[in-house]
């Protein structure tokens, strides 16, 4: 018997996890890896951001701003890398400066310092390969390993007597009436509470405990490339893009990772599995799940042209070179060589609306994260203390 059990070891169950023990409480985390971390929190851009985007008064915004405090704080105080080296967002046209005026506005209000705008001349003094009409200087972005920031929690829990189970999947859960019953592939735990943040499968961890969720998780695959060495010269720290408002993608990037090495990405296409990382073989189970979704084909009918475009993208290295050569026009297709790629878990409503904002939902005791895309992973430990004050009305 435990108090609290959470479903999934990426970085917002671990986060999770550490705020419910510091207010004392006995924590199971169950985990189907063999190992924490391995899904979304060890596929990602690993970039700390700074909370510009977000609708002021959102979950994104808040969560975001006082989330990158506290990771900043937890690797300070661990010794984990981190460097906030600032980033620059890049206007090319017009119709992107106003989208830029309105990101400004969105980044005040949500309490960000330093923001500065930069015209061409300014701008290359900041990133000297960069070209566009019009950018903003936002100082308080960086980057940081989120795979190390989990490993560290899960071994800070396992120190302080919480358990991090791995190599065991959530199969089932059962209402009793002290609690909850969670049935694992290595046997069942009892609790008095439940956190299911699955990531990718989150809708379907839901399901299991009997709730309806109101958005199913249509998994975004986005691949990257990284600059070969000789090329590493054009991008100092980050040059971002103005991202299209119609989605909550950032668009393709340039990262200075906290290794050193720059990649460029990620895109975004439909993943053929929830976990299908690479190939072309569909995992048939998960596709044949979206298929059937109303709101994915809602999706489709609306943003076929984006999509065909992005599966261009995704083919060819001519093409993707093409477009990231809008922000780094030195850039040739033989700078970029394919690196790794990361499967967003992106939640989307029956009206094919892809949800903009963090959604948790509260049942009977239990809460479930069914939408934790970027900046989730910057926001983790915001997140955690939030369902940690959620389960606490109810224990
Ligand atoms: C391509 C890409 C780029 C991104 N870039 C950034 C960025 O630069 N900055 C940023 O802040 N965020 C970024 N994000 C978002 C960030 O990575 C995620 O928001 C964050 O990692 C979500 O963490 P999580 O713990 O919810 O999910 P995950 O890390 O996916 O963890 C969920 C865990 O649940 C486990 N699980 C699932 N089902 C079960 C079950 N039945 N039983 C037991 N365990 C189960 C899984 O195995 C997994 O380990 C990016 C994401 C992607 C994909």
């Amino acid at each position: 018997m435990t108090d609290v059990v959470v479903v999934g070891a990426g970085i917002v169950g671990l986060a999770t996890a550490r705020a419910l023990a510091d207010r004392g409480l006995a924590v199971t985390v169950v985990e189907k890896e063999g190992r924490v971390g391995v899904h979304q929190t060890g596929h990602n851009s690993g970039v700390l951001h700074s909370g510009l985007y977000y609708r002021p008064g959102s979950l994104k915004a808040r969560l975001c701003v006082e989330g990158r405090r506290r990771m900043i704080e937890f690797c300070t105080e661990h010794g984990l890398p981190l460097d906030v080296s600032g980033k620059v967002v890049v206007a090319t046209d017009e119709r992107q400066v106003t989208v830029l005026d309105e990101l400004e506005r969105r980044g005040r209000a949500n309490g960000l310092r330093g923001l500065r705008r930069l015209g061409p001349a300014e701008l290359v003094e900041v990133e000297p390969y960069a070209t566009g009409l019009d950018a903003l200087w936002v100082p308080e972005a960086g980057v940081v390993d989120f795979a190390a920031v989990a490993d560290r929690l899960a071994a800070g829990l396992a120190a302080d007597g919480a358990e991090v189970l791995t190599g065991r999947a959530v199969v089932g859960i059962v209402r009793t009436g002290g609690g909850i019953r969670v049935g694992t592939t290595a046997g069942p735990i009892s609790a008095r509470f439940l956190v299911n943040c699955a990531g990718l499968h989150s809708d379907r961890v839901a399901r299991l405990a009997g709730v309806d969720p109101p958005v199913r998780i249509v998994p975004f695959r986005g691949d990257y490339y990284r600059l070969a060495a000789d090329a590493d010269r054009l991008v100092r720290a980050l040059i971002y893009p103005v991202p299209d408002p119609r989605f909550p993608f950032l668009g393709v990037h340039f990262t200075r990772r906290i290794d050193g090495t720059v990649e460029v990405g990620p895109n975004a296409v439909l993943a053929l599995g929830r976990e299908q990382y690479r190939g072309t073989r569909p995992n048939l189970g998960d596709l044949g799940e979206v298929l059937r979704y109303r709101g994915f084909w809602r999706i489709v009918r609306r943003y076929w042209r984006t999509g065909a475009a992005e599966l261009a993208r995704s083919a060819s290295r001519l093409t993707y070179a093409a477009a990231a050569r809008t922000l780094v026009p030195a850039l040739g297709a033989r700078d970029l060589r394919r690196a790794g790629s990361g499967v967003r878990a992106q939640a989307v409503d029956p009206a094919g609306t892809l949800v903009d904002d963090f959604v948790l939902v509260e049942g009977d005791a239990m809460v479930h994260v069914l939408n934790a895309p970027s900046p989730a992973a910057t926001a983790s430990f915001a997140i955690g203390a939030h369902i940690a004050d959620l389960a606490a009305r109810h224990l």
